[in-house]
């Protein structure tokens, strides 16, 4: 039986303009139609003051760097914990760019199975990087290769492992004996990983803080261009990155995760202050060239993951601009955009649907009250209550019954 949403105002992740009252029907996990009446078959479930909204995909994800204590031999059923939050909390699909071994393929497998409730998980496994400092601040997320050969080695490993993408260090990240200024991997060696994976047929997401790995990075044809936060300093590098539609992920919030928590030394803490207010200058500069933005928050809490799309708001975004970001955007730069974040006919059914209007002030999208149901391929899994009320007939909480 097909279940009909009735009477939201829809954001459909497009960047159209919202439309109010409209019916969304949802037929064997995908959307059927997107009307102004149900077809009179299907059973209803009446939105009325709500948003409906594509489920947000979070481009920027380490599951890995958890925000609870997890003694080693339950971290797994920690990460699968997180995995819930964050489908709860409306994120229905998240590409992870950094694990260890093998729990998160394993918790990517048991979701997809049904196992375990969370968002459709997209993983590179580990990093690949040039030997480097930022392996023993990470001891076991990099995959250190060097020259082209390795690269290739290493690209080729990930894939074996059962990867979704790859993930490059073209520059150094904001940790000890590490900077950002020059880029760590030589041109020819970013080349070699990105010909690899792309004949391969897999994405290339690109860590790239300083402006020679932005610009390595552009120039390799790269997919995904994490961080960036140097670039408004090269205009035309992000001129480059337009034309050649590389996607860039400004992961606002690990800038200032950095810069407000209380475990990271002062110097680093004064570091990440500092690379934030660039990316926020980044954000602008790459909004005026018309580079293609992702949301991606990079850091914990798991489930507040849609604050980034706030601070991407706050940084000059317009709050559609703001919801394209978060879904349409992030599922392209998850090579998924062919069956997820939009809301259209043919798309798989990840819905979001919140109380109020999302529009008018985007921070109801991080409020878990106003969270009213999450779909997940049709199926109501983010609302307890109404999915266990609700659940075979769909119909029943009618508010004017
Ligand atoms: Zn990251």
């Amino acid at each position: 039986m097909a279940l009909a949403l009735v009477g939201a105002r829809l954001v459909d992740g497009t960047g159209a303009p919202p439309r109010d009252g409209v019916v969304v029907t949802i037929e064997n996990g995908r959307i059927a139609s997107v009307e102004d009446a149900p077809p009179p078959e299907a059973e209803t479930l009446d939105v009325e003051g709500t948003t409906l909204l594509p489920g947000l995909v979070d481009a920027h994800v380490h599951l890995s760097s958890l925000d609870v204590e997890a003694p080693a031999d339950v971290e797994e059923y920690a990460l699968a914990d997180a995995a819930r939050r964050m489908l709860e909390a409306g994120i229905t699909t998240v590409r992870d760019l950094g694990s260890y071994g093998r729990s998160l393929f394993r918790l990517r497998d048991a979701i997809r199975l049904g196992f375990c409730p969370g968002p459709r998980l997209v993983l590179c496994g580990r990093v690949i990087a040039a030997t480097c400092p930022g392996a023993r601040a990470f001891p076991g997320m990099y995959r250190e290769a060097d020259g082209a050969d390795e690269l290739r080695k290493a690209v080729r490993e990930q894939v074996r492992e059962g990867a979704d993408l790859v993930k490059v260090m073209a520059t150094g990240a904001l940790t000890v004996a590490e900077d950002v200024e020059p880029a760590q991997l030589t041109r020819e060696e970013l080349d070699a990983v990105v010909a690899e994976s792309h004949r391969l047929g897999y994405m290339v997401a690109a860590h790239a803080e300083g402006l020679e790995g932005i610009r390595f990075s552009v120039e390799a044809g790269v997919d995904t261009l994490e961080h960036g936060e140097l670039g408004f300093r090269a205009p035309e590098v992000l001129a480059a990155m337009a034309e050649r539609a590389i996607v860039l992920v400004p992961t606002l919030s690990v800038f200032d995760f950095v810069t407000e928590s209380e475990r990271f030394p002062a110097w680093m803490r004064e570091r990440a202050k500092e690379l934030g207010e660039s990316a926020r200058k980044t954000v602008e500069a790459a909004r005026r060239e018309g580079v293609e933005l992702a949301m991606g928050a990079d850091a914990p809490p798991h489930g507040a993951n849609a604050r980034e799309l706030v601070r991407l708001v706050e940084a000059g975004l317009s709050p559609m601009e703001g919801i394209v970001a978060a879904t349409s955007a992030a599922a392209r730069a998850s090579g998924l955009e062919n069956e997820i974040g939009t809301v259209e006919p043919g798309k798989v059914a990840d819905l979001l649907v919140v109380d109020g209007d999302a529009l008018a002030d985007v921070r109801v999208l991080c409020d878990r009250d106003r969270i009213r149901v999450v779909l997940q391929a049709g199926e109501i899994v983010g609302h307890p209550e109404w999915a266990d009320s609700s659940r075979p007939g769909l119909g029943a909480p009618d508010p004017h019954a």
